[in-house]
């Protein structure tokens, strides 16, 4: 774009004639991020972005936004005066989609959205140019900027929204007026700040506000908090799951450590191989393979395309451990729903030594942080796994109720500032016959354990 066509989307203050034929091929906030022709978006958040603009300009931004009330505006550069440059970043990003003007398929859930986004990414990028988030960018600023880095033949836009908070979603909904929306799942996530599972849906529900009128709702269909408000929204819906009341649902399922198979009732002679661990990511791959099913994509295709999925990373991955061992990461992120998910998967995976886990803190629960936690306990069977570790405080509720189903000696409890000596007793057990789990919050770091263990 032009800088006078950025002008007015973001209705710029100042008089800015003399640099509308400025060519703009980029945008970025993070000035370590600025390249060649980019513009620079001042955001203020940890330190504030407006003191970054000699070091942007010195990456090759052409041009900047600038916050209205902010001081002096730099004379030696072009910038754009605006009221607020995050709004100004929205108000360029919907222009911006407008012009390009792709399919837009939006997803949502409290587990699973950045999974189901790569899938469906893979199965539409057999037929169509796709442009789809990458890392975690789904909130209010991640979402304007991955609209903004679609390249201009875009055809469908697959973009991840995140949410904590009511009213966020309202927000990215309507700011990327879907024409697919989709929920992967409600589980417990930022359980915190909403209190209850029923305020976590009727908050993940917002996905549908932008929906386009000819648009989709995709949801899980097992989910009764979500047939139950679905019944509200008046555009077409499409139900997944493991019921064979669900539009597309999973049969034949075949787990194994690596690889999850099934089939569907909708492409009964398809056998789909997910090259991951775990039932839930069914689920995910259901979703995508529903989206596959309203863009007419060949069965066979769609289902090739899951063997050479594009995934972002800190996924649940198999890595080697110094020892021999195998070591399940999944140090990104924790929540009750998917500790359930992972340690069920977990348990069956093929061992001939031991099955360990070393589980962190699950943040952002609040005052049910500690039933939450002592929650947990069903997800744990001492025949299947037979040595656990717990990091961090809130982990003292399970602690607790686990002592009536392990021994002393395989039962450990940890501060969060005692990962070196985790470290250590790991190590003095570990064999090359084991399998170890870890999983944890990110604001636990369990990645310095697998860091000290990885091979
Ligand atoms: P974030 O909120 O951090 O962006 P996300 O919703 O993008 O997370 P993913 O990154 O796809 O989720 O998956 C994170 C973890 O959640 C997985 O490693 C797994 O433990 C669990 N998980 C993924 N999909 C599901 C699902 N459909 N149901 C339950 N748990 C899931
Ligand atoms: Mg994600």
């Amino acid at each position: 774009m032009q800088l006078g066509e950025i002008a007015t989307a973001v209705t710029a203050q100042n008089d800015t004639t003399a640099w509308h034929d400025i060519e703009v091929s980029s945008v970025a906030f993070d000035s370590r991020q600025v390249t060649n022709g980019a513009l620079f978006v001042p955001l203020e958040g940890e330190r504030d972005g407006h003191e970054f603009i000699q070091s942007a300009k010195q990456n090759g931004a052409v041009a900047a936004l600038w916050k209205a009330d902010h001081g002096a505006v730099p004379s030696d550069f072009p910038v754009l005066v605006v009221d607020d440059p995050l709004t100004a970043l929205q108000a360029l990003s919907k222009h911006y989609l407008l012009k390009i003007n792709p399919k837009v398929v939006a997803i949502t859930g409290s587990n699973g959205k950045t999974t189901t986004k790569d899938m469906v990414a893979a199965v539409l990028s057999t037929q169509f140019n796709v442009t789809k988030t990458t890392d975690n960018f789904n909130n209010e600023i991640g979402v304007p900027v991955t609209i903004l880095a679609m390249e201009p033949n875009t055809e469908v836009l697959v973009v991840e929204l995140g949410m904590d908070r009511p009213g966020q979603l309202d927000f990215l909904s309507k700011l990327v007026s879907p024409d697919l929306a989709i929920i992967t799942m409600i589980g417990e996530a930022h359980i915190e700040f909403f209190g209850t599972r029923d305020k976590i849906a009727d908050a993940k529900m917002e996905i549908t506000h932008g929906l386009k009128a000819d648009g989709t709702f995709i949801f899980d269909g097992d989910e009764p908090l979500l047939t139950e408000r679905a019944k509200a929204v008046t555009q077409r819906q499409v139900t997944f799951g493991r019921q064979a009341t669900d539009d597309v649902y999973a049969t034949n399922v075949v787990a194994t450590d690596t690889h999850t198979q099934f089939s569907t009732n909708q492409w009964p002679d398809q056998t789909v191989t997910v090259p991951m661990i775990g039932d839930y990511n069914i689920n995910n791959a259901l979703a995508a393979l529903s989206v596959a099913k309203l863009y007419r994509i060949t069965p066979n295709v769609a289902v090739d395309a899951f063997k050479s999925l594009d995934l972002t990373k800190n996924r649940a991955e198999w890595i080697q451990g110094k020892a021999g061992e195998r070591i399940l990461s999944d140090v990104y992120n924790s929540n009750p729903t998917a500790v359930k998910e992972v340690m069920a998967a977990f348990s069956k995976v093929a061992t001939e030594g031991k099955r360990r886990v070393v589980l962190g803190d699950m943040l952002e629960l609040g005052a049910q942080s500690d039933a939450l936690h002592a929650g947990l306990q069903t997800a744990f069977d001492s025949a299947l796994v037979q040595d656990v570790y717990l990091v961090g405080p809130h982990m003292a509720a399970l602690y607790d109720v686990l002592q009536a189903d392990y021994q002393p000696d395989a039962l450990h409890l940890y501060n969060v500032d005692q990962q070196g000596k985790l470290i250590t007793d790991l190590q003095s057990v570990l064999t090359a016959t084991d399998t170890l789990l870890i999983k944890g919050s990110h604001g636990i770091h369990l990645e310095n354990v697998l860091a000290a263990l990885q091979k």
